[in-house]
């Protein structure tokens, strides 16, 4: 994610400043979310807001515009999701375990009380868990299910599972299996989904960066846009004209202008026209 100030053009109609977050997709394009606006006094000046200050004199209101919105739940799905469906970031996943009884012989009896007992065990632990304990489905379509839901972590319970003590955990960031013992599962699945959350952030960072490209000229650029996408990180001399002439010829445009503390070079030359300029930006295709 990269988070900056938007150019000019895009800000909200009379904010003074417009900031906003900007995520790279998995297909490489542009995704805005979370934008946050200073309107300034523009909108408490038309609609006469006011609030008396404690020298008891009447001030129009500063007001702020906060996107904090579904649309953050989308950036979600597309940044994270796979073929097999959702994959939910176990912080904010409303099931972060499932498990799965295996139903063979006696289950009811074998299998089904120590899942309870499981379950009992992870939700003390403070973990969100579901136990799947629907007759009418097999093991298989289950964990397609649960997968699908994105769920982080499914717990497998066979007979030979009983047997061993254990149970089979199932990692649906990574797909790996492995053999947990039964005694410390509460401590191996809080551990489980904090790794996790620190794998799905570092991967989805390492796609950002694997597909952010620095370019040398505007010829590269378009070479970049038309084959691979991704962000493109270059100077920009914040003359409009250029602006609207590369969106014109690639259709990437300014997705957000570096703040100064991340500015790392001091100066360089807009990739479009050639002019000196100290402000870096970011171009990408937006949806
Ligand atoms: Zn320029």
């Amino acid at each position: 994610m990269i988070s900056g100030k938007k150019s000019e053009r895009e800000k909200f109609a009379g904010a003074l400043e417009t900031y906003a977050i900007e995520a790279m997709m998995s297909d490489g394009k542009a995704l805005q979310m979370g934008t946050s606006h200073n309107l300034g006094q523009q909108f408490s000046k038309v609609f006469n807001i006011r609030f008396e200050d404690r020298d008891q004199k009447l001030q129009y209101v500063w007001q702020t515009s906060w996107g904090v919105s579904t649309r953050l739940i989308g950036a979600l799905v597309m940044a994270h999701g796979d073929d097999s469906g959702l994959k939910f970031p176990p912080n904010i996943a409303p099931v972060q375990v499932v498990i799965v009884p295996i139903p063979t012989g006696n289950w009811k009896e074998n299998i089904l009380p120590l899942a309870r007992d499981i379950e009992k065990k992870l939700e003390k632990e403070g973990l969100r868990v579901k136990l799947d304990e629907r007759e009418e489905f097999t093991p298989g379509w289950k964990f397609s299910e649960w997968e699908m839901r994105g769920v982080p972590l499914r717990v497998e319970i066979g007979p030979k599972d009983i047997q061993k003590k254990q149970v089979v955990v199932v990692r649906r960031d990574t797909g790996k299996k492995e053999s947990v013992a039964q005694s410390s599962i509460n401590k191996k699945l809080s551990e489980m989904l904090k790794q996790i959350q620190k794998n799905m952030f570092e991967m989805a960072l390492q796609f950002q960066k694997q597909n952010t490209h620095e370019v040398k000229d505007y010829d590269e650029f378009k070479a970049i846009m038309e084959s691979k996408r991704g962000f493109i990180k270059a100077f920009w001399c914040e003359d409009r004209d250029c602006e609207e002439k590369i969106k014109e010829e690639t259709m990437a445009t300014i997705r957000v202008i570096l703040m100064d503390k991340d500015k790392k070079a001091a100066r360089g030359k807009c990739v479009f026209c050639q002019k000196s300029t100290e402000t870096v930006v970011y171009f990408g295709k937006a949806y």
